[in-house]
């Protein structure tokens, strides 16, 4: 299929070429028509598969559509209004929407916290198209009466699953209240939980339901790694990867913003450029600190769950979780920053023993095992007992029948690294992993090593090493 083929106009097709792109994704091509058409649509789609555009594409087509009558005379009210739970994520659905409308005479307007109001009044006083807004700060505007959205048309919730994780429910709703009856919702949502479905049936009108990717899941390019890891060994184990495997562009995930500071600092006295990003730095330093990372003035970028929606870098290869998150969903949105638009990604997790609980239910989530790999000097002597003990405490991973821990243990293999780059794979007849002795497997150690791929087998352990390591 071609974007032709989805009967939008000239100039949209000549501004997604100039982009780069030759066909749409999967989601593009499912929820163009529906919209085109009029229809509410509900969509079960991930970060990176192309949902901006998949929104973004037919609203510019209607909103440019000269055999649709607008207002004979006076300035157009505001017509499509794009609510999204981050700022980051609205500067980013902003470049999007001017990107793709750079040939038509359409205008749109970023509104966020962080930033003064006062610019954001006097450009509301011109022509708005398309808003894309933040929900407390568009509230800002209705409560200073400085906004009118009683011609908006379509209304879009992206990311609509975060905006629930981030308590955005209450505004929302107030949102919605202020706008005319009749208009075409349109609802993205990475998973879809009692929530979601719930503020969908309240929202939605009779909608279409898109689902681009199996619900839930993570994208399919993206390769999983666990690090095993002592907890006082967390940054060093970092640094020592980042550095011998030489990834770069690395974002990194921490779950409190004290955290992410001290981690960036660490990594920065240590060898690695990077910096911290949340939601106590000003927005124009988050700004500058992106614009480092992505230009790759920064190796690594240390992020809290919140700051790091709306990251888009078209060829992020590492994601890091150095904390587990704490709800299996955000593991999902972590790694939805990596594997994109058809590129291949790593996600990597770095799990203290007290983690593995968190990390079972991440399994569960994406529906599969984790391989792990094993640097020695950074693992727990005794991981390997006790994620298996974990694991057979664990209703849905307990093998049925009953066994004993030997059993499992001795179907388990790991990949070990010495750290000084040297691999070997052990099958673990004792449960632990101590694998020492077995099938020695050079690795290149070489600077651009990579998690190998790995295939979801029941138990996914690697069984050799690739030639990358
Ligand atoms: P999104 O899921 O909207 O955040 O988009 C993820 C990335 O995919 C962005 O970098 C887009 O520029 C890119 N993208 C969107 N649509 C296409 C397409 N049809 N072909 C290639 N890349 C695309």
């Amino acid at each position: 299929m071609t974007f032709t083929d989805l009967c939008l106009s000239d100039e949209i097709i000549r501004a997604v070429t100039e982009k780069g792109y030759t066909e749409p994704t999967k989601i593009q091509a499912e929820a163009i028509p529906i919209i085109l058409d009029g229809h509410d649509l509900l969509a079960g789609s991930q970060t990176g598969s192309g949902k901006t555009a998949g929104f973004v594409l037919p609203i510019l087509h209607k909103l440019s559509d000269k055999s649709i009558k607008g207002p004979s005379s006076g300035r157009p009210k505001i017509r499509a209004l794009v609510l999204v739970p981050t700022r980051e994520l609205a500067i980013q659905v902003t470049e999007n929407i001017a990107a793709y409308s750079t040939h038509l005479k359409l205008t749109n307007m970023s509104m966020i916290g962080g930033v003064g109001i006062k610019s954001q009044i006097k450009r509301l006083q011109s022509r708005v198209d398309i808003l894309v807004a933040t929900p407390g700060r568009l509230l800002d505007h209705v409560s200073q009466k400085t906004i009118d959205l009683s011609g908006v048309q379509t209304l879009v919730l992206d990311e609509a699953d975060r905006m629930l994780d981030m308590g955005f429910l209450h505004n929302i709703k107030k949102i919605m209240d202020l706008l005319p009856v009749k208009r075409q919702n349109l609802m993205f949502s990475a998973t879809f939980s009692p929530e979601i479905k719930r503020l969908a049936e309240g929202f939605l009108n009779n909608p279409k339901l898109v689902e681009a990717t199996a619900n839930n899941a993570t994208a399919p390019l993206i390769t999983h790694r666990v690090y095993p890891v002592e907890a006082t060994k967390k940054r060093d184990l970092l640094r020592f990867l980042i550095v011998n495997k030489n990834w770069h562009q690395v974002l990194i995930f921490s779950r409190t913003k004290h955290g992410a500071d001290k981690l960036a600092y660490f990594l920065s006295k240590n060898g690695v450029p990077a910096e911290a990003i949340h939601s106590n730095k000003m927005q124009n330093a988050r700004n500058r600190i992106l614009e480092e990372f992505k230009t790759q003035k920064l190796q690594a970028l240390v992020a809290t769950d919140i700051a790091s929606r709306g990251i888009d870098i078209s060829d992020l290869s590492y994601v890091v979780n150095y904390d587990l998150p704490n709800v299996p969903e955000d593991y999902v949105h972590r790694i939805g920053r990596t594997g994109r638009a058809g590129k291949e990604g790593f996600a990597v997790s770095l799990v203290a023993k007290e983690e593995i609980r968190l990390l079972l239910d991440i399994e569960h989530k994406i529906g599969q095992q984790i391989s792990e790999e094993i640097i020695d000097g950074f693992a727990p002597e005794n991981y390997a007992d006790f994620r298996v003990i974990s694991r057979s405490k664990d209703s849905k991973l307990a093998p049925k029948k009953k066994h004993n821990f030997g059993k499992v243990a001795a179907q388990s293999e790991v990949k070990r690294t010495s750290n000084n780059g040297q691999s070997t794979f052990a099958k673990n007849k004792s449960g632990t992993s101590s694998a020492s002795s077995k099938k020695p497997h050079s690795v290149s150690g070489s600077p651009s090593s990579k998690p190998s791929s790995s295939t979801n087998k029941p138990r996914n352990y690697i069984k050799k090493s690739n030639k990358n390591g």
